[in-house]
């Protein structure tokens, strides 16, 4: 694709500047990545509409990103349009509307402020909602889908107006993680939250917060790497899992790595973190090279002592074929 053609094409779509290969690293919670071939920050929701459906018509490919807080960008970069959304209009009720690119825990303050209950989980999710909508983010037994009434979005160049089901939403997953998902961007939403007091809703926030800090290590990270694993013989079959886990049949992905002695395990400048095995963080000078081979190293040992396969959240993107060129 020549990326330098379509610098002009696409200016005259944009209120702003696109640019070229601008690095993601800037833009990823765990500080790696290679150069977008094409870069452009949209605020106004229109144009984002706009640009996704003139890329579709132009075989354009488009990635959109949010905080970066659920990605491993690749160290060559990304071959595609990166549009990082930043639309971020909300009119707050207790049916609520709010653009993508909103930030969860902003979200989760103004509708909180308003006396409307639902988003405490978000509180410490550092992503944008769109990023939420695609991984069904959650946390503390609530997610995002949960919440919603209808979506309005871009995909395969046409505009919809549509219900929750489109997204196929289960654990931490939607139609939009999985292969040959349709080009899609999601625009925004419409979610149902309950009124209750505002005090109340900050009091469990907190504690959910209070939680987090103590469990999450402060470096740059992704949050969690993998999905935590749902399966009632394996959860029987640990001695020393807690009881509400059994009862349920969820194994911890952090509960596995840690057990197979990984704490502290470190690839180049990629560690698997002392305070919680699922966390995998840089340590400085990591590569997104330094994560994946320490992902696989993490996948072969659980495999090889559990038989369990571990399912990654958090997603690989942009180009990973051996001696891939720099879009
Ligand atoms: C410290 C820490 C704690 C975390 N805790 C949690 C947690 O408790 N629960 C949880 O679920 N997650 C958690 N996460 C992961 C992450 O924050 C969430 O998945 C978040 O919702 C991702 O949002 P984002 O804007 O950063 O998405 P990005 O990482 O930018 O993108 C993720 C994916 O969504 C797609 N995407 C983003 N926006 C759009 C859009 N508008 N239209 C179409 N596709 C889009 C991207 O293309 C990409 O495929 C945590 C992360 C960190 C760093």
């Amino acid at each position: 694709m020549n990326w330098d053609a379509l610098l002009e094409p696409l200016s005259r779509l944009c209120i702003g500047v696109p640019r070229r290969a601008e690095p993601l690293r800037r833009h990823t919670t765990l500080r790696v990545g290679g150069p977008a071939a094409l870069f452009y920050k949209t605020r106004d929701l229109e144009e984002f509409a706009r640009i996704s459906i003139w890329a579709h018509q132009h075989a354009v490919p488009v990635f959109i990103m949010g905080h970066g807080s659920n990605i491993l960008v690749s160290d060559c970069g990304v071959p595609a349009l990166v549009l990082y959304n930043a639309c971020q209009r909300m009119a707050i009720g207790e049916e609520t509307y709010a653009e993508t690119g909103v930030s969860f825990r902003d979200l989760f303050l103004k509708t909180a402020q308003a006396g409307l209950s639902g988003l405490e989980f978000a509180v410490g999710i550092p992503g944008t909602l769109g990023g939420a909508l695609v991984s069904n983010a959650g946390a503390y037994r609530s997610n995002i889908a949960d919440l919603l009434v209808e979506l309005d979005l871009v995909s395969e160049g046409v505009r919809l107006r549509t219900t929750p089901n489109w997204m196929e939403f289960s654990y931490r997953d939607s139609r939009l993680r999985r292969p040959n998902a349709p080009p899609t961007s999601l625009l925004a939403v419409r979610m149902r939250l309950k009124p209750d007091r505002r005090l109340e809703i900050l009091r469990r926030a907190r504690g959910f917060q209070l939680q987090r800090i103590l469990k999450q290590p402060p470096e740059s990270s992704a949050g969690s790497f993998f999905k935590n694993v749902y399966d009632r013989t394996l959860a029987d079959r640990l001695p020393n899992l807690p009881a509400p886990m059994r009862e349920v049949g969820v194994v911890p992905a952090g509960y596995l790595i840690e057990a197979c002695g990984l704490k502290g395990y470190a690839i180049g400048g990629a560690c698997v973190s002392r305070k919680h095995a699922n966390f995998l963080i840089n340590r400085g000078w990591a590569t997104a090279h330094d994560f994946d081979r320490l992902a696989r190293h993490i996948e072969r040992v659980v495999y090889e002592t559990y038989g369990v396969q571990l399912e990654r959240e958090v997603l690989r993107v942009g180009d990973w074929e051996e001696g891939a060129d720099v879009p």
